[in-house]
């Protein structure tokens, strides 16, 4: 088992004498979560609820949700998702014991869940009960020219809010049930992705809001928590000032921010970047080390306009480059209070932020 041992765990203890920001990890299962405190992480940076989806024995109740006719449909089969989601949350409260744990809301566009075989559409239609034929129909309807840019994010709980719903409830449940045995109350901080304008995180708060006072009320107890979003495009950036009347916290993510900033596809770049940094056209990977004079300035033009609105403002970063040190450096800079990174990234991240402090 990975362990910080002998000289390199007092390395690391003479980085956390100097660092100012905190560091997570971006984890979502117990597995990670494990991980990420023995190399010393201090909260959940990120949880990925979408990949709590695709487990094996939850698929096809994700895949009737998302081909149902109507929203009763769809319901029917949260119903089935729910406890399953609320355990999720329950090892990960559990396993972080009281540390903060960000969790952002379903994100990615709703066809990646989708069954790609006619096998697979045979399988799904004899196990929800509907004909291949209308899944199919369904299917193709989810069909998207430009999913990145698509029906993702917080547009899945604008347009499905019961899909929200549910993942808050799972969360507020999960929150009172741990408190209630283990004594240790988590701090929940649920984070809408893909945001662009205030009004759209106004309505999922209000939803957040309103679902978990309905839990607190059934269960006769109440945790600490925050509603938050994830600043990832432009438009959120620069209308930080705004979207901090609805947001306790910003989470930059800049996997998403350099995308949609450069204009390039983060998922096709591999094809033509190479030759884009040899020629010096950008003096790294910017998907690997921040472009800190482009989208650099956004993170830090957002972190300005929404600490202006709001003082106490909690900021991170929770993109790739959280766990690259010229990128922490930046970080730094700015004043965000931590990044969070891939488990195995947190040691040089613990370092990387004691460096910048000194710096
Ligand atoms: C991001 O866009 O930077 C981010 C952290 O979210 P994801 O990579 O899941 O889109
Ligand atoms: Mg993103």
């Amino acid at each position: 088992e990975p362990e910080l041992a002998g000289d390199f765990a007092e390395l690391m203890v003479w980085a956390d004498k100097h660092r100012r920001m905190k560091v997570r990890a971006n984890a979502e299962t117990p597995a990670d979560c494990k991980m990420a405190r023995q190399f010393g992480a201090e909260g959940i940076g990120l949880c990925r609820t979408e990949h709590m989806f695709f487990d094996a024995t939850r698929i096809s109740a994700v895949r009737q949700m998302i081909l149902a006719e109507d929203e009763a449909g769809r319901r029917a089969a949260l119903e089935k998702l729910l406890p399953e989601q609320r355990d999720d949350f329950h090892q990960i409260f559990h396993m972080m014991a009281g540390l903060p744990v960000t969790i952002r809301l379903l994100d990615p566009p709703l066809h990646e869940f989708l069954p790609h075989s006619d096998a697979e559409f045979t399988e799904l239609s004899e196990t929800i009960g509907i004909g291949t034929d209308t899944l199919k129909r369904r299917a193709d309807e989810l069909h998207e020219m430009n999913p990145m840019l698509g029906h993702r994010g917080c547009r899945l709980g604008i347009t499905f809010p019961e899909i929200y719903e549910m993942q808050a409830r799972a969360i507020f449940e999960a929150a009172c049930d741990v408190a209630e045995r283990f004594g240790e109350a988590p701090v929940p901080e649920v984070m809408i992705p893909l945001v662009a304008t205030k009004r759209e995180l106004a309505i999922l708060r209000k939803l957040v809001d309103e679902t978990a006072a309905k839990v607190f009320a059934e269960k006769g107890r109440t945790v600490e928590y925050m509603v938050g979003t994830m600043i990832e495009l432009p438009r959120a950036a620069l209308m930080a000032g705004e979207i901090a009347e609805e947001a306790k916290f910003f989470s930059f993510g800049t996997n998403d921010l350099t995308q949609t900033t450069l204009g390039v596809s983060r998922d096709d770049a591999a094809r033509f970047l190479s030759p884009y940094v040899e020629k010096g056209i950008y003096a790294r990977d910017p998907f690997v080390s921040l472009d800190i004079e482009g989208v650099g300035q956004l993170v830090e033009l957002g972190a300005e306009r929404g600490r202006a609105t709001r003082a106490d403002l909690k900021l991170g970063i929770c993109g790739e480059h959280g766990g690259d040190p010229a990128s922490i450096a930046f970080c730094e800079k700015v004043g965000l209070d931590y990044v969070s990174a891939s488990p195995y990234r947190v040691p040089i991240a613990r370092l990387a932020a004691a460096q910048a402090a000194l710096a």
